[in-house]
């Protein structure tokens, strides 16, 4: 019999639960809190397919449906650890222990914080130039980081907003050197090193500029939009499977979505696929799902 478990219920998770139900299998689905993931918490998507815009929790709430229309079963657990023990994967959770013969990880990733957002986070705080880049079209933004994240987010920005101030700790940018050279030659982007983002400025809830400290000094950038790119963390901790391959953290797939270890499939942020973004998320998922059920169906019991 094909069953399977999915770990984390974002777009990703959604997915490959829709994939794997309508082949047949019984899906297990846990989730720590609301089904959704990230997506659940966007203001406005205008990049997903079919849609010129939509609102997060809708497209959330629309995919959630679907899957349990399809008779998705949810257990709101957070999981906290998953193991292979012989042919089956054991996954224990906050409350209790389940052992399946397949199972799919997408647990996103959580993203490093400057710890002054406060209640900017959507209202021109940002942790992805590729989503919220367009709503600041043509005015000026900072970008703060000083890593590969921070100069491919400002490279990207440059080309839609005005200017670019990028804000680093450090008294260089830590990128290659060719993303680098990339990004400097842009006339619009203003590196700012050797400075900390002290505080945000805010105009009726919004973004208007931020506080920067330098040299002893503190002065103001009116600014639009703050980018935090100061890293994002693959949520793996809970994986404790043998031969698991990672790349910066992020869980290695093949084109099936499934990892090193038979069996264990992985779709979405957490794994290295590149473009991080709602579209990829859901066609990792799919891929996933899939393979995971048909692989759950040749698993013999121990
Ligand atoms: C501010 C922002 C705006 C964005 N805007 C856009 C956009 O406009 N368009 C676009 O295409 N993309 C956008 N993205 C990117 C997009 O949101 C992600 O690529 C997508 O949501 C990834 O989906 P996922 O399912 O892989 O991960 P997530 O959405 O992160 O879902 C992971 C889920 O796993 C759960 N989980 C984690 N650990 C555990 C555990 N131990 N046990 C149980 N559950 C667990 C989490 O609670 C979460 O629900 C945006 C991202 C951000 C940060």
């Amino acid at each position: 019999m094909k069953k399977i478990a999915i770990i984390g219920g974002g777009v990703a998770g959604l997915s490959a639960a829709i994939y794997a139900l309508r082949s047949g299998a019984e899906v297990v689905l846990f989730e720590q809190f609301g089904l959704g993931g990230l997506v659940a918490t966007i203001d406005k998507i205008e990049n997903f397919p079919s849609y010129s815009s939509v609102e997060g929790w809708k497209l959330a709430s629309d995919m959630s449906a679907q899957a349990k229309a399809l008779g998705l079963k949810t257990l709101r657990q957070r999981v906290l650890s998953l193991k292979k023990d012989g042919s089956h994967f054991t996954v224990i959770t906050d409350k209790d222990a389940y052992s399946f013969p397949a199972v799919v990880v997408a647990t996103g990733t959580s993203h490093n914080k400057l710890g002054i957002e406060g209640d900017f986070v959507g209202h021109g705080v940002s942790y992805c130039a590729t989503c919220d880049g367009a709503f600041f079209r043509g005015k000026s933004v900072a970008v703060a980081g000083g890593g590969r994240a921070a100069v491919s987010e400002a490279t990207y920005l440059a080309d839609v907003c005005g200017t670019v101030y990028v804000v680093t700790t450090q008294s260089e940018f830590d990128a290659e050197e060719a993303a680098l050279n990339g990004l400097l030659s842009r006339t619009n982007v203003v590196p700012v090193y050797n400075a900390d983002i002290s505080q945000i400025i805010g105009n009726d809830g919004d973004v208007a500029g931020i506080n920067i400290y330098q040299d002893g000094k503190t002065r103001t950038l009116d600014v639009s939009a703050l980018f935090v790119a100061t890293g994002a963390r693959p949520v793996t901790d809970f994986v404790n499977v043998d031969g698991v391959e990672t790349a910066r953290g992020y869980l290695v797939v093949d084109g099936r979505g499934e990892t090193a270890v038979k069996g264990l499939f992985a779709a979405g942020d957490v794994t290295n696929g590149s473009l991080k973004q709602i579209v990829t998320a859901c066609s990792d998922g799919a891929k996933a799902g899939s393979f995971a059920a048909a692989y759950s169906a040749t698993v013999k019991e121990d």
